[in-house]
């Protein structure tokens, strides 16, 4: 198992290819999953080229999954939502697709089930809009 630095995700961090950015600093980058099986899902990726939770360096992990907390805790507040689901699927046989460690966070209200997996692509309005409103949470706290 190695890293593949031509997946989608790597090409997101170096600016190739565009995403709906909700958070970046040193550590991660966080933004809106363009099939989100719940309103409001977000992807949060560490910058370190790490295939999945099997071959990150455990400082690494400790660092993003701090962020992921922070994020999840955002989203939950800038959505209204009632709980959050966090997901992360590691290698292939685990449901994994990209090949750059990512954790799902996907915000939840009660009686609302998830999405099947790989619903259609979202409106990027409506994803653009989702990211400024978690964004403005978060900047309102630092
Ligand atoms: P998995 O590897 O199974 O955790 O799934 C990869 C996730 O990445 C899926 O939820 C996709 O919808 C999402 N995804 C794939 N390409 C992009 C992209 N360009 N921007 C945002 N999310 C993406």
């Amino acid at each position: 198992m190695h890293y593949d630095p031509n997946n989608i995700f790597a090409k997101i961090l170096e600016g190739k290819i565009p995403c709906h950015k909700v958070y970046e600093d040193d550590a991660v980058l966080s933004f809106m999953d363009i099939m989100p099986r719940s309103p409001g899902h977000l992807l949060v990726i560490p910058k370190t080229p790490a295939r999945n939770l099997l071959d990150i360096a455990p400082d690494d992990l400790a660092a993003t999954i701090r962020r992921v907390q922070l994020i999840a805790l955002a989203a939950k507040k800038a959505l209204g939502a009632e709980g959050i689901t966090l997901q992360q699927f590691s290698e292939a046989a685990g449901g994994q697709e990209v090949f750059h460690l990512h954790f799902h966070i996907l915000p939840r209200w009660e009686g609302v089930r998830l999405a099947a997996p790989h619903p259609p692509q979202a409106d990027h309005k409506v994803l653009a809009e989702q990211a400024a409103k978690i964004r403005a949470v978060l900047e309102g706290q630092s």
